[in-house]
């Protein structure tokens, strides 16, 4: 999985040299989540309204696999 193929399953887009798209986990109008690959094809999301990131990875399945680092 990679941020973009997450990205587009959020229907995001690229933005620097990530991707942003709309949080999953909640009632996001403009995109607030912050995706970006890491290394070791891990993935780090980030929602900017401060949604806990087990209910970010839980939201969808298509992004069960995300894996967070901080
Ligand atoms: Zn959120």
């Amino acid at each position: 999985m990679t941020a973009g193929a997450i990205a587009k399953a959020l229907g995001g887009r690229k933005a620097g040299g990530g991707w942003t798209a709309r949080c999953p986990a909640h009632d996001d109008r403009t995109p607030s989540l912050s995706i970006r690959d890491a290394d070791g094809d891990k993935v780090l999301v980030c929602c900017h309204a401060g949604c806990d990131q087990k209910h970010v990875i839980a939201a969808p399945k298509n992004t069960s696999d995300i894996r967070f680092l901080r």
